[in-house]
């Protein structure tokens, strides 16, 4: 005969294999197969077509055993650009990295060094959006209150011979400005460089505009 207390354990037991295989189960993506997701989200976003997110406590408590993101996105923090939305993604779904510009540095190499090799996120994407207020700071090189912000946004990269033209500037200073922290990524961190070499990982970069909901990817 087994006692209450052995059953009782042998339930346990039994019920924490079961939602450690299932969390084991969930193959991670290859980076094309998350770039697709990522893509197919973000043309849902678009076409108001979002799907509804489970986030009730059966969701909560089964993400609390573990994450597993399919995709880092660093984006700028403008309250108009919501990876989640703009990606129709839900709880567990991203690794977002928000910062004003979405420009790169040390904790942001390491982050996302911690997302690919712990959390095994086969993709990272660096998206700028319309009217970066950063950028834009940027590029009229105004004089600013405070050392950090000074600092911030001399991070901002606007790269050579732009537009003329205002908004065209604007619009060629933020694909450089994506393009140059995305290649950043590998130049910075080993770790990345070899995922990206070995083809674990894939980097991709792209523009949100803030209009139309849509990521207009640059490669
Ligand atoms: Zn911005």
């Amino acid at each position: 005969m087994i006692g209450t207390d052995r059953l009782h354990l042998l339930g346990l037991a039994l019920a924490l294999a079961s939602s450690t295989l299932a969390f084991a189960q969930d193959k991670p993506p290859t980076p094309d197969e998350a770039l697709k997701k990522l893509k197919a989200g973000n043309a849902r976003f678009a076409a108001e077509k979002s799907t509804v997110k489970d986030l009730g406590d059966k969701r909560r408590i089964e993400l609390a055993q573990g994450q597993r993101p399919f995709a880092v996105v660093l984006t700028c923090s403008d309250s108009r650009v919501v990876p989640e939305f703009m990606f129709d993604a839900g709880l567990g779904e991203l690794f977002p990295l928000r910062v004003a510009g979405n420009v790169s540095g040390q904790s942001i190499f390491a982050s996302i060094e911690y997302a690919t090799a712990e959390l095994k996120a086969p993709l990272v994407v660096v998206i700028g959006h319309s009217k970066c207020g950063a950028v834009d700071t940027a590029l009229k090189g105004k004089d600013l209150p405070s050392e950090n912000l000074k600092k911030l946004i001399g991070l901002v990269h606007l790269g050579e011979k732009l537009p003329a033209e205002k908004d065209e500037a604007l619009n060629a200073a933020i694909r450089n400005n994506v393009r140059y922290h995305a290649k950043q990524l590998t130049e910075q961190s080993t770790i990345i460089k070899d995922f990206v070499g070995a083809g674990r990982i894939r980097i991709a970069t792209g523009v949100y505009s803030i209009k139309t909901g849509l990521v207009d990817w640059l490669d």
